[in-house]
């Protein structure tokens, strides 16, 4: 019928994929192959077929999709060049070796997990070993054949790769310093061992519409990036209960960035993991499916708003209403816990600084003796691709930071060692466009040369985050300057590698997106020159105090 002014169309929004309103089918390949088997079945067939036949005798459906939900990538090819990225199909990238990813919620390691790890980098992984900014730790060039014992050596000291990938509840980041501060509002580990305990591997939250990051901080510091998870749990006094969390739900980077939200609540400690399950549980059940780049819970949340999504989570999944709760104070203090800090019970919390979060097997089995031999047993990692050491007595600490500096992690490092953080990147991530850690590292070294002369003016480090794609794995939009790894025109008229530049993101005081400035591309060979001139021109130019998201 043609539509006429009395009869307007009547336009049919295309279904999302919610299976709460009736799509079950499948609407993309992703879908269709979770549908076809759970994802946490493909360990079985690592141990029993895999392992034993090879690169060759695996799945493409497991390869590709399902050994995610294991913590396993597929590395890029060496020496495919980033341009070729887009053209190329999935099994041209496609190296023979894997990216593990360990999960430590919390940041939380023993000196004995951290130590498992590193020997399990130096027998199976080449040595190699990345902190990532969510606080777990990555090997690399791992066989398939290895793959069995490498499990086994992890699960001895309680460590797991279960759901470090995949469409289902990553890693749930943690304070660091949890249960140690002196300005602590509430300790949030037992939550954080709970969620982990019930839902981690279990079937009915293995197949979300993507993935689903959270964070549980009782910090006052509120260090877990909350405003880039899709569920977080912050720390708050409420005026008659006393200490328990504020809720933040929807947040999250990538193409589409978006802060997380507060939904007005306070939870007590104990009912965090039912909270937590009830907003799973609502991605789960209404996330979107149908187009991978909207299947955030992100969106969900922006096309409900607040008042719907705390309705529904009240109604249909907690059966009972929440507490309204008082919004934290936003922290005016780093958050990153570098330095010699004071705990609770008269001993210190260190926090070292790496390079871009590039470290090895051996550097982490090295931290794992030097904590020891000042008779800690615990280490953190951090969102901010750093380790702490706790429970350090006075009189160690000298002799523990000289130790620590000679495997190149700082307690006290210049504001590039503190300021800059790095993605995967070319080396081994099939999605990237750009190389990014070691031209980090090599930016971090170029600037404590060029800069010297500068350092002591700089009392807020500038933040740098390069990311090899638009994917922002590395923050790109909340960094002081964000760098989005691209193929860009150089001076020749040549295609090199090198960022798009954000300017003037950041996240707490600063909360916001950095500003893409048109024309802000830079190479990535003339990155250190950029980087010097605008930190110059801003300290030239700044008043009082400002920093330089403001
Ligand atoms: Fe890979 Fe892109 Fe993520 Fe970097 S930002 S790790 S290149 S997907």
């Amino acid at each position: 019928m043609t539509p006429t002014p009395q009869t307007p169309t009547v336009r049919r929004r295309r279904g999302e994929g919610q299976w709460a309103l009736g799509y079950r089918e499948p609407l993309n390949p992703n879908e269709r192959s979770k549908k076809d088997d759970d994802p946490l079945n493909v360990r079985a067939r690592i141990e029993s077929v895999y392992a034993a036949g090879g690169f060759d005798s695996i799945d493409p459906a497991d390869l590709r999709g399902r050994f995610r939900w294991w913590g396993l990538y597929t590395q890029r090819r060496p020496g495919i060049d980033g341009g070729r990225t887009a053209v190329l199909e999935p099994e041209e990238l496609d190296d023979e070796y894997f990216m593990l990813r360990v999960r430590v919620d919390g940041g939380l390691l023993t000196t004995a997990q951290l130590r498992a790890i590193g020997e399990v980098s130096q027998t199976y992984a080449r040595d190699s070993a990345d902190v990532t900014d969510r606080q777990n730790i990555q090997l690399h060039w791992v066989r398939i054949e290895d793959v069995p014992a490498i499990w086994s050596a992890l699960e001895a000291v309680g460590l797991s790769t279960t759901e470090a990938c995949g469409d289902c509840p990553r890693v749930v980041l943690g304070s660091p310093v949890a249960g140690v501060a002196e300005d602590e509002i509430i300790d949030g580990t037992p939550a954080i061992e709970e969620i982990t305990r019930r839902y981690i591997g279990d079937p009915t939250l293995s197949n979300l519409p993507r993935k689903f990051k959270s964070a549980v901080s009782g910090s006052p510091r509120q260090d877990v990036v909350h405003e880039t998870n899709c569920v977080s749990f912050i720390g708050v006094e409420h005026p008659e209960h006393g200490p328990g969390f504020d809720l933040w739900v929807g947040g999250g980077l990538s193409t589409n960035p978006k802060l997380a939200v507060r939904l007005g609540v306070w939870v007590p400690l104990d009912e965090v993991p039912d909270v937590w399950h009830g907003v799973a549980a609502i991605f789960r059940d209404y996330g979107y499916r149908r187009l991978r780049h909207r299947a955030r819970l992100k969106f969900l949340v922006a096309d409900w708003g607040v008042e719907r999504f705390r309705e529904i989570l009240e109604r249909e999944y907690l059966h009972r209403p929440l507490l309204d709760g008082p919004e934290p104070p936003t922290p005016d203090v780093a958050r990153d816990h570098l330095g010699v800090h004071r705990q609770r019970d008269g001993r210190n919390y260190v926090g070292f600084a790496s390079a871009a979060g590039r470290v090895s097997g051996s550097t982490l089995v090295g931290v794992a003796k030097a904590a020891e031999r000042v008779g800690s047993r615990r280490v953190r990692t951090t969102v901010h691709q750093n380790l702490l050491i706790l429970d350090v007595p006075d009189a160690e600490l000298t002799s523990l930071q000289e130790e620590m500096a000679s495997l190149g992690l700082h307690s006290d490092p210049s504001p590039w060692r503190r300021g800059v953080m790095a993605c995967t990147g070319l080396e081994f991530c099939k999605l990237a466009i750009v190389e990014t850690k070691a031209r980090a590292i090599r930016l971090v070294e170029e600037l404590e040369e060029r800069l010297a002369d500068v350092q002591a003016g700089i009392v807020d480090p500038v933040t740098v985050n390069l990311n090899g794609c638009p994917n922002a794995c590395a923050r790109t939009q909340v960094a002081d300057i964000g760098l989005k790894g691209q193929i860009v025109t150089d001076a020749d008229g040549a295609q090199v590698e090198g960022f798009q530049v954000h300017l003037g993101g950041g996240l707490g005081l600063d909360s916001g997106f950095g500003r893409k400035l048109r024309g802000h591309k830079v190479t990535s060979a003339e990155l250190t020159d950029y980087v010097e001139r605008l930190v110059r021109r801003y300290l030239a130019a700044r008043r009082d105090g400002e920093r330089f998201a403001q």
